[in-house]
């Protein structure tokens, strides 16, 4: 890969927008909020333009000027792919309204969108010098970064919820981290990494506790964008927990409009949890612009299950300019909604993908959507990793097999 200057000028904090350093190792802004990474975005619209894109490799390392990595040395990769867009077209005539877009983030190395951010995260670490990594998570980050520091020569330490999901756990170990189970959930978990930074000399990879997984996820909102021929959707569901994703497609549309790439429409955003899980939902309809944690979170869209969320007045902030909202769903309403995209589409989507179909369905029925908005619903990560439900009809060798009965 050819060597690019990043444009990188400096880092932001997300609620006093304060200036910070940026080729140093930086975690939360004094005030305890995210740092945004800035850019010189003239230089940037000067370096690159829309058909430069075309002779590069698929990938989130094509947008390389929008990236903060500096030496492509630096840049760790596990093939990270460019994700269809899969139309839903069965589903769209059932559910009578528009056209429905499924973008497959599944395909990503380890199964999951959080490829895109630990992809980054982890090069810039390499950047900084880091060797050590630590992270509380719910099963599909953990696994990220256990891929990506196994393949970068680095340690990781990954702590999880007990009940998290036993594919995930045995993925984590296997990929090489040092994996925990705790008695608590995933702000728990945070807290155990948070105070061991001193004693272990990790660094803190927690969801927006680092700059670098945003500008990572960021690339969804690029990359959906150029796969749509710079026509952004009308409306975006997004399976949230910690938000970095909504947050980073966010930035990366002013990104692009601000480089004159896109213009100013924007989709309209919408913040999709579960109803066991739904402090943000919460604090949309309260008028909030932080969200209290929740509660006793149960829903078997672990990678949503998140009771408090460090970005959540940026995500609410996006899905409020943006003219979106934020909904919650039933988890039988999204095993539902599992089924009927498996069967009717041939995909099978992930339970949090599920989560957004199954509000898509909802809400376009109550008319919060409407008939005629072309709708991407993002699914993070492979069904695959989940678990499924019992099949399979008995054939007993020993008796004539009865063809007739097969056809159910
Ligand atoms: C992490 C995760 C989410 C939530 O993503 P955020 O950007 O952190 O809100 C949704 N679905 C799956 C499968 C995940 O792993």
């Amino acid at each position: 890969m050819r060597e690019v200057t990043t444009f990188v000028t400096h880092l932001e904090c997300s609620g006093t927008g304060r200036k910070y350093e940026a080729d140093t190792v930086q975690g939360l802004s004094e005030t305890g909020k995210p740092l945004l990474v800035r850019y010189d975005l003239d230089g940037l619209t000067r370096a690159v333009e829309k058909p430069d894109l075309m002779d590069r490799e698929p990938g989130l390392w094509r947008y390389r000027e929008f990236l903060p990595v500096r030496k492509s040395e630096n840049i760790v990769s596990l093939g990270e792919v460019m994700t269809p867009i899969l139309a839903a077209p069965r589903l769209r005539a059932k559910f009578g309204g528009g056209e429905i877009l499924i973008k497959d983030e599944g395909r990503l190395p380890t199964g999951s969108f959080k490829a895109r951010g630990l992809a980054l995260a982890v090069s810039m670490a390499k950047e900084l010098g880091i060797t050590r990594m630590a992270m509380p998570t719910n099963g599909n980050a953990g696994a990220a970064l256990a891929a990506y520091c196994s393949r970068a020569g680095m340690e990781s330490f990954v702590f999880c919820p007990e009940d998290t999901p036993e594919v995930n756990i045995r993925e984590i170990a296997l990929q090489g981290a040092e994996t925990f189970l705790a008695n608590g959930l995933i702000n728990d978990c945070g807290r155990i990494v948070g105070e061991g930074e001193t004693a272990m000399n990790w660094f803190d990879t927690s969801t927006l506790k680092e700059p670098y997984r945003i500008e990572g996820k960021k690339t969804m909102g690029l990359e959906l964008a150029e796969q749509l021929d710079w026509q952004l959707p009308d409306i975006i569901l997004y399976p949230t927990g910690g938000g970095t994703g909504l947050i980073g497609m966010w930035k990366a549309f002013e990104e692009l409009e601000a480089i004159g790439w896109i213009g100013r429409k924007r989709p309209r955003m919408v913040a999709v949890q579960a109803s066991g899980c739904a402090p943000i939902v919460k604090a949309y309809e309260q008028g909030a612009d932080h969200a209290e944690p929740w509660r006793d979170a149960h829903t078997i869209a672990a990678g949503i299950r998140v009771p408090a969320a460090l970005g959540d007045f940026l995500i609410l902030n996006a899905v409020r300019e943006s003219g979106g909202f934020a909904v919650a769903v039933d988890d039988d309403l999204i095993q539902a909604a599992q089924e009927e995209c498996a069967r009717e589409e041939g995909i099978l989507l992930c339970p949090e993908g599920a989560a957004t179909l199954a509000a898509y369905k909802r809400e376009l029925a109550s008319g919060r959507i409407g008939k005629s908005e072309r709708a991407v619903l993002f699914n993070c990560a492979t069904g695959l990793k989940y678990p499924m439900p019992a099949a399979g009809r008995f054939i007993d060798l020993n008796e004539k097999t009865d063809y007739e009965a097969l056809a159910s």
